[in-house]
């Protein structure tokens, strides 16, 4: 790079590579209709209420939200459990991410993430000039909470921890990460990203909010970008103990969050209870639909406890997204995450999974058929 100054932690960042937009594959590939399976959105999303308070928002926006977000914590604290002062609010979880990695990370820190989640708690971490400790996948797709503890040190200072897992859509067993508390030096933080954790039966999530409340170092990371369907309002929130709500508060730019985000979170947990449960039992349903489609095909789907699958194809994920871009469905291939040949697909609406599964079926037979001449 010809730029001079730039911190030598920024030049160990690798940019995010997001997800293709609809607009970008029509502009691209010539195309009409386009379907978006690859970034994880809520298709049934914003809810109603939500829509009507943000548009009502807009005449507002000459002014600055309230800055201590009162009533949008106060909704979240209802929700959660747990206090108003439990609660701190960010643009996006990745905001929140952004701010943890800022409040905890000195040169030289050890962080422990494992080998294939979420991209953005390594590029934070690095950022941040931290050192990344990584821990291999058990049985390939589920996080390794006794892996984690193996590489424990004095110099560890966070766990970035996944639950359920993007992108392979598991989640870890609930008392592995009690272990982890147990021997973790004082001054480790377990950071829990719980952004697809409304899609997850609750019997299989940890109750976080009974940790904060014994005063274990933990923090968890929620969004309305996904079961609330928000994404583009960005918008998300962390829940932790009433000390660090302060500090992690004070770290955050201030207005984090945007008149129009507030206004659709708020009116969604208010008003909009009954469309989002309706979402969420739709995403459910038809994601039991896409596991089975994808085993009728001979693939081997992973039992996903999010809004997305993670499916093996045994072809070439990367081209073989890249064949099903040119019928118009956006997936997204998982070569990056050291899974060449495997696609995480999100849960669409019943139109969108039955067109993805026969652009699929008939992608992977063009490929069979070339593998066999
Ligand atoms: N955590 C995980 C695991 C994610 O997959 C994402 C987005 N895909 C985020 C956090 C960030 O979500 P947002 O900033 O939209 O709230």
């Amino acid at each position: 790079m010809s730029l001079k100054g730039i911190r030598k932690a920024v030049l160990q960042v690798d940019p995010y590579v997001p997800g293709k937009t609809t607009e970008e594959v029509m502009c691209e590939k010539g195309l009409k209709n386009v379907i978006k399976l690859g970034s994880n959105e809520n298709p049934y999303g914003p809810f109603p209420n939500a829509l009507k308070a943000m548009t009502e928002e807009l005449s507002r926006l000459n002014t600055y939200p309230d800055v201590s977000f009162k009533e949008i914590k106060r909704a979240i604290a209802d929700l959660s459990g747990l206090g108003s002062e439990n609660v701190c609010i960010s643009h996006g979880a990745e905001g929140m991410l952004q701010t943890i990695g800022k409040t905890f990370l000195d040169p030289g820190d050890e962080v422990i993430i494992p080998s294939s989640t979420y991209g953005l708690y390594r590029e934070i971490s690095k950022l941040m000039g931290a050192r990344v400790i990584e821990v291999p996948m058990k049985g390939e797709h589920y996080i390794d909470l006794h892996g984690c503890l193996k590489v424990l040190s004095e110099r560890t200072k966070l766990i970035w921890l996944n639950n359920p897992n993007n992108p392979t859509g598991t989640v870890f067993d609930r008392e592995g990460i009690q272990g982890i508390f147990r021997e973790m030096p004082s001054h480790s933080w377990v950071i829990l990203d719980e952004a697809y954790g409304e899609f997850t039966d609750p019997s299989f999530l940890t109750d976080t909010a009974s940790f904060i409340r014994e005063g274990k170092n933990v923090i968890s990371v929620r969004t309305f970008s996904k079961a609330f369907g928000l994404a583009g309002a960005r918008i998300g929130y962390c829940l932790c103990s009433k000390e660090l709500s302060v500090v992690i508060d004070t770290v955050s730019e201030p207005f984090n969050a945007n008149r129009i985000g507030i206004a659709g979170a708020l009116a969604t947990l208010k008003d909009d209870r009954e469309e989002y449960l309706k979402a969420l039992s739709g995403i459910r349903k038809e994601r039991e639909r896409l596991i089975h489609g994808f085993e009728n095909l001979g693939l081997r789907p992973v039992r996903s406890h999010a809004n997305f699958v993670f499916v093996e194809t045994g072809f070439n994920g990367a081209i073989l997204a890249d064949m099903m871009l040119d019928k118009g469905v956006i997936v997204r291939p998982c070569n990056g995450w050291d899974y060449p040949s495997s696609l995480r697909i999100t849960v669409g609406t019943p139109r969108e999974n039955e067109i993805m599964l026969l652009v699929l079926s008939e992608t992977l037979e063009d490929l069979r058929k070339e593998v066999s001449h």
